[in-house]
């Protein structure tokens, strides 16, 4: 097995089979200390691509501890300094975009299209997006806010003025970063970013699923002059590695994002540490269809916010909610859409819409639930025209697809399923692949009773051309996004955060930097 050096960060794409990854700690590559690793794949063809390290707690206490070694000249930098380290960072990976694109794709199966313009690009926007905010909110860290007080005097009298009362907002040490397998630099750098930008530093842990491209950032990190031991990446199982980040005492907060399971599992652990905690959780987020809206609009838009990403993205619509009125024609209309635009294949074509599912066991969950409501009796259509998608071959009872050269890989086709109830399990639980269900509603009330029936709050979108609808429905649906009349439109300066099973905490802008500063309250009498 080759090491480190077989992952050049230039194309073409090597020959995958000779990649061993290895943890990233206090600026240096080891291999676990268990020597144990794992076999990871490619979901286009379900063959292994690389190894990564099987981490255990001996390894996370080593990242711990280089973590708090380089902690106290990190965070004495002047933000300017760590935000030059950032920008360079971001530099060097727009630079390499193009490979990293592609590592992306074969690790996580997602359009090449995707992890360029998507994942990949926006890795590099978070560096700069908190490099940003750190220089042009200089005053947060440098010079603190100051006011006199009213405090009381000896005699009991109220005196103004004999105080000074300041906030003095810091690092707060080592944090622990875990992040999922579906938009995994994405996701792992919006952690990291912050993270950093408040002069902390870190143990990452990304999805055993996806770790090639983390173990390309490492590259990057060192290439950036990153100091060693700001950035530590560990990589490994959830219930080994994951569990020893969030149960290691040296780490005071824990940034995860994950299924809503996991992070329950987290909060239980970590609370008795009395941790800091960000979960960012599951969803099952619906889409409000209005019989004013514009409906070619919504059917385009809802297309994809049910089937980007092979539906594995957290704010994708699985639940629409169609005004009776106009339910058959939506339905009818909606599923010709799917048939027409949704192609399902290799990723790497530019005109594939979506490609395999991530992994094999993730394939097994979401064929369990086409088995169920087909059990159920549900109308279950899976809506592939073999006369778009000729590469198609076969298409399995429960809607699994054979592709033409990629026989083995995980790929499933798009599915709607219509007539059933909103108290089935497909209506309720997160499937988080390529399934949306479809029912009816009648009034404005009804939509967000329904909206609102489930154990999350994440995302939500609602589509009308009355105004006042819009700001009256999205108000009321208990979800930390409302998209209306658009999705996926972010601003990442916007509180992003779901409520009920769908997390504690916010992201973005200010909200990150929140959580991973402390701020405390100092008074000179
Ligand atoms: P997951 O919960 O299985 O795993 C997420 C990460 O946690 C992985 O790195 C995993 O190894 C680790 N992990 C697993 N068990 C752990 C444990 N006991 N202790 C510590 N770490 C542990 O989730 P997944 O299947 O990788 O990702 C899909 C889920 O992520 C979906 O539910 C999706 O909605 C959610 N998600 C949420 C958001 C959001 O912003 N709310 C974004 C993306 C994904």
């Amino acid at each position: 097995m080759a090491t480190l050096a077989n992952i050049p960060l230039e194309l073409p794409v090597p020959n995958v089979d000779q990649i061993q990854i290895k943890n990233f700690i206090g600026g240096k590559w080891y291999e676990p200390i268990s020597n144990n690793f794992i076999d990871n794949k490619n979901p286009s063809t379900d063959t292994v691509i690389c190894q990564i390290p099987d981490s255990g707690p001996a390894d996370v206490d080593f990242a711990t501890s280089e973590a708090k070694k380089a902690f106290p000249q990190w965070s004495a930098l002047h933000p300017k300094e760590r935000a030059r380290y950032m920008h360079k960072l971001a530099d060097l990976i727009d630079a390499n975009n193009e490979v990293m694109a592609n590592f992306e794709t074969m690790d996580q199966g997602k359009t090449l299209f995707m992890s360029r313009n998507v994942d990949i690009a926006r890795t590099a926007t978070n560096f700069r997006h908190f490099a940003d905010y750190i220089e042009s909110n200089l005053t947060e860290f440098t010079s603190q806010m100051s006011y006199p007080t009213a405090n009381i005097s000896q005699d009991g009298k109220p005196v103004i003025g004999h105080a000074l009362s300041y906030v003095q907002r810091s690092a707060v040490g080592v944090a622990g970063l875990i992040s999922p397998w579906n938009l995994p630099l994405y996701l792992l750098s919006w952690k990291i970013a912050p993270c950093i930008a408040a002069g902390n530093t870190c143990v990452c842990k990304p999805s055993e699923f996806t770790s090639v491209t983390a173990m390309m950032l490492t590259k990057l990190i060192k290439q950036a002059g990153i100091p060693d031991g700001v950035v530590n990446i560990v990589f490994g199982l959830g219930q080994s590695t994951g569990n020893s980040i969030v149960t290691h005492k040296d780490i005071p907060l824990v940034s995860f994002t994950g299924g809503t399971i996991t992070g329950k599992h987290i909060a239980s652990a970590a609370a008795p540490m009395f941790k800091h905690l960000s979960l960012e959780l599951g969803g099952k987020n619906p889409g409000l269809i209005f019989d004013d809206c514009d409906l070619d609009l919504a059917i385009k838009t809802s297309v994809r916010s049910a089937f980007q990403n092979q539906g594995e993205i957290c704010l994708c619509t699985s639940r629409l909610y169609v005004q009776r009125g106009i339910f058959d024609d939506f339905v009818a209309k909606y599923k010709r859409a799917v048939r027409d635009t949704v192609i399902v294949g290799d990723p790497t074509n530019p005109k594939t819409f979506y490609g395999p599912l991530v992994s094999k066991p993730h394939f097994e969950k979401v064929q369990s639930y086409v088995k169920h409501a087909q059990d159920a009796g549900y109308d279950v259509d899976f809506c592939v025209d073999q006369t778009v998608s000729p590469h198609i071959k076969d298409i399995s009872a429960t809607g699994a697809l054979t592709v033409e050269h990629l026989e083995n890989g995980y790929f499933m086709a798009p599915t709607v399923i219509t007539n059933l109830q909103q108290d089935s399990r497909i209506v309720q639980e997160e499937i988080f692949g390529p399934v949306v269900s479809i029912i009816p509603f009648d009034t404005e009330e009804d939509a967000i009773r329904l909206a609102n029936d489930t154990q999350y709050g994440l995302a939500s979108t609602v589509w009308s051309r009355d105004q006042g609808r819009l700001r009256r429905v999205a108000g009321q649906i208990v979800s930390g996004l409302v998209w209306c009349n658009c999705w996926m439109v972010r601003d990442l300066n916007m509180p992003f955060g779901g409520f009920k099973a769908s997390g504690v905490g916010t992201e973005g802008g200010k909200f990150s930097i929140d959580f991973f500063t402390k701020q405390q309250s100092i008074t000179l009498g």
